[in-house]
């Protein structure tokens, strides 16, 4: 018997990345799996590899943006797996790399659309259904360690994960006592689709960027995907409105440590 055997997962986002990772270790924890992505072959390859490795999963091609679409994927899913009983609201864009007044107002548009309003959309399509067949459920959003960590030159996106986190706290205060858990995670660096310019970039890149981790290094998706699993599992029955940093240290200074030097005395 599995934790969340039984269970039916949505994975916005979960062509590939931490949504991929997650999706995978829903499946191996007993889920049945949607892979929702907007770039439907990497969903369906994400979904074979569930399938091959003796999962059940089905992959629905979905612009989370669209309520419309969201509906239907949501419909599909409860045809094809059951009542999705777990969302991890993970598809996200890192948006424009550029300060405020450098920012096209329809770029910081966008960002808000996928990164906040598509995981309101989403959340409440889940609860909707949720509540109608009056059974218990667990979402969890895909946050940064930039809602509390800003980084110079992507307000749009730290803004959204900083709204993330709060409207995480919203969502599990309204709905906990309807046995609806809400948390979110705040990842470092992972090495993904979305942060490799920045390690295609070059060593320096890639060495600043571990840097920046009081673990020296970025994370793998499998360590974000952990962490989600473990959220969706009765093991975390007690957390509600959690913001779980799995950071790798970045959040604490780490960066600004100085670099240990082996001629300097101890004690
Ligand atoms: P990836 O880009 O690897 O994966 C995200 C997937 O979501 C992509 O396939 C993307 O498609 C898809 N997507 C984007 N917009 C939509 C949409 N409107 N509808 C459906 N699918 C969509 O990203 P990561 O796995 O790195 O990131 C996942 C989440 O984790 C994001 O919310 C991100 O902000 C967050 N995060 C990532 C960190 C990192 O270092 N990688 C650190 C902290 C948080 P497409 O490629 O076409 O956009």
């Amino acid at each position: 018997m599995e934790a969340l055997d039984g269970r039916t997962a949505i994975v916005t986002g979960g062509g590939g990345g931490i949504g991929g990772a997650a999706a995978r270790a829903l499946a191996l924890k007993g889920a049945a799996v949607a892979v929702v992505d907007l770039r439907v072959v990497e969903a369906e390859a994400s979904a074979e590899s569930i399938r091959a490795a003796g999962g059940r999963a089905i992959a629905l091609g979905c612009d989370v943006t669209d309520p419309r679409q969201v509906a239907d994927a949501f419909d599909s899913a409860e045809r094809e797996l059951g009542l999705p009983d777990i969302l991890f609201n993970n598809a996200g864009i890192v948006g424009p790399g550029a300060t405020a007044p450098d920012t096209p107002l329809e770029e910081f548009d966008r960002c808000v659309a996928v990164n906040l309003r598509a995981p309101f959309i989403c959340a409440a399509e889940c609860i909707r259904r949720l509540r109608a067949a009056k059974k218990p459920g667990v979402i969890v959003n895909t946050a940064s360690v930039n809602a509390t960590f800003a980084e110079p030159g992507f307000p749009a996106y730290v803004a959204t994960k900083g709204a993330i986190t709060a409207l995480t706290r919203a969502l599990a205060l309204d709905h906990a006592r309807e046995g609806i858990r809400v948390n979110c995670v705040c990842p470092g660096y992972v090495d993904t689709e979305m942060t490799r310019p920045l390690f295609d970039a070059g060593p320096a890149g890639v060495m600043a960027t571990a840097e920046m981790h009081a673990v020296g290094r970025v994370a793998k998706p499998e360590e974000i995907a952990e962490v989600v699993a473990f959220l969706c599992s009765d093991a975390a029955s007690f957390m509600a409105g959690a913001a779980v940093m799995v950071d790798g240290g970045m959040s604490i200074g780490a960066q600004v440590l100085p670099t240990p030097d082996a001629n300097a005395q101890q004690g």
